[in-house]
């Protein structure tokens, strides 16, 4: 019986110094109130503060992560609380 061959061996070799595994991080806003989720990566080494948005409001939040946050990596949950509809930013 013939097993086919699986290529892992190289890239398990590259990564296994400094793995690269997404995290998945919940939050409720501080703001409004709204649940929301994001998946980024997360490296041991290499890290860095990277900016993500509250999607219902615009709250800015911040994480170590190894690349930059795409907006569709933010999931919203649950709607905001708060029975506004105003973007944070354009209320001040
Ligand atoms: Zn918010």
């Amino acid at each position: 019986m013939n097993r086919p061959k699986v290529k892992t061996e190289v890239s398990e070799a590259l990564v296994s110094k400094n793995p690269i595994c997404f995290e998945e991080l919940k939050t409720q806003c501080t703001f409004c109130g709204a649940k929301f989720k994001v998946v980024y990566m997360f490296q041991s080494e290499n890290n860095t503060e990277r900016v993500y948005y509250c999607p219902e409001c615009s709250e800015e939040y911040s994480v170590q992560a190894a690349a930059p946050i795409v907006e569709n990596a933010v999931e919203l949950i649950s709607l905001r609380m708060d029975g506004r509809s105003t973007l944070l930013h354009s209320e001040r």
